[in-house]
């Protein structure tokens, strides 16, 4: 009894839940720039709403028992709080750009699902049937969820071709963009923020808290009402205390344009692993370790992957992607190296690549300087990189 008890409290699944739903309503607030007032909000289209993808923001019945109040979703016993978001909406003008953006909800709130089987489960479904329901992307075709033992990709039907850069958007569509971002803070809020910013000068102590924590829990929209008051602001201990509040808030994207990502994704099977700065990580702390504690021109000679195989303390696990298949073992590495020989590469040349399937559409990029970047695959920056570059 005990021991069955115990194994129906491991499997809770209201965490994982109460994580997907945290999910959508960030994504909600996100686009539409609000927060939801209710949970009905994330599938109901609002009257005035200038954009809502088809499906809205939570597919299926919402979860039982699920409560969404204070800035915190509930479900049982767990509770997450969400970030207010910035008020900054995304206002595609175009069916083309409403179609894409649409592509990029429904991709998250497919991970945000993977994620939840993966935590309620602690394992990666092994292929799309146990996702319930085909998820059909925009332009009505079934995404790829491609089950990999360390990994689940995820990608429209057509990602590479569905991509939008900011390049291509024309003027009028970057207008209009830029319109509908405009943050909707309402004079009510601005008059309510600039009260609490006049308190962060109380003699108290306690009112000073008070205020700072307040302004805090609203969010990215204090920012510029922040960044107002210190061009205005002639006290300098005052300025000080003000810029302090400001890096609070630091300034991000707008969400029009973080969005114009692919159309893919990946949800690696360790919960706390970022798919690609886990790889990256793994191996500019090799680099660093290892070639770095040598004293140059003594790296190997070799070229390809011949080269990490031939670094000195190189642990097996430390020379396959994270993301891959592959086992790590003796004398094996997934990773490209350089084509030439390194003791004559300059620093910014790159050294070593992982262009593992577990990526979808990126690629890690380890330079000779120790710094790690992500690249679009079949980009200009991975071609490029190419040249420099030996399986
Ligand atoms: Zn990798």
């Amino acid at each position: 009894m005990g021991v069955l008890l115990l194994a129906l409290f491991l499997q809770d699944p209201d965490p994982a839940t109460a994580a997907r739903l945290a999910r959508s309503i960030e994504l909600f607030t996100r686009y539409t720039g609000a927060c939801p007032r209710t949970l009905e909000d994330l599938v109901r289209r609002p009257d005035d709403a200038p954009f809502w993808p088809e499906g809205g923001f939570w597919r299926g019945a919402l979860p039982k028992g699920a409560t969404w109040k204070d800035g915190k979703v509930r479900i049982g016993n767990a509770s997450i709080a969400v970030s207010p978001g910035d008020r900054s909406a995304v206002v595609p003008p175009t069916d083309a750009l409403r179609q894409f953006y649409a592509a990029r909800i429904r991709l998250q709130l497919l991970r945000a699902a993977v994620e939840e089987f993966r935590d309620a489960k602690e394992r990666l479904p092994k292929d799309a049937s146990e996702l319930g329901d085909p998820w059909i992307d925009p332009w009505g075709k079934p995404f790829r969820i491609d089950c990999r033992k360390k990994c689940v990709r995820l990608s429209a039907a057509d990602s590479a071709a569905r991509s939008i850069s900011p390049e291509r958007l024309t003027e009028d569509e970057l207008r209009a963009l830029e319109e509908g971002a405009k943050p909707r803070v309402s004079e009510a809020e601005r008059k309510a923020i600039r009260a609490l910013l006049d308190k962060l000068f109380d003699d108290d102590y306690d009112v000073r808290k008070e205020a700072c924590d307040e302004l805090v829990r609203l969010g990215p929209m204090v920012g510029p009402i922040v960044a107002e008051r210190i061009a205005t602001e002639k006290d300098p201990e005052v300025q000080g205390r003000l810029r302090r509040l400001a890096a609070e808030f630091p300034e991000r994207p707008p969400a029009w344009k973080a969005e114009l990502a692919p159309v893919s994704a990946v949800v690696a099977a360790s919960r706390s692993a970022d798919p690609d700065g886990d790889c990256g990580k793994n191996f500019s702390s090799m680099w660093r370790s290892i070639a770095w504690g040598m004293k140059g021109p003594a790296f190997p000679s070799e070229t390809g992957s011949a080269f990490w195989l031939a670094l000195p303390g190189a642990e097996p696990t430390n020379l396959v992607c994270p993301l891959s298949d592959t086992e790590p073992k003796k004398g094996i590495c997934t990773y490209w190296g350089p084509a030439s020989d390194v003791n004559s590469t300059g620093d910014g040349d790159p050294i070593g690549m992982c262009d593992d399937e577990g990526h979808g559409d990126f690629v890690v990029i380890l330079r000779k300087s120790g710094d790690v970047d992500v690249h679009p695959r079949n980009g200009p920056l991975h071609k490029k990189a190419l040249e420099k570059l030996k399986r």
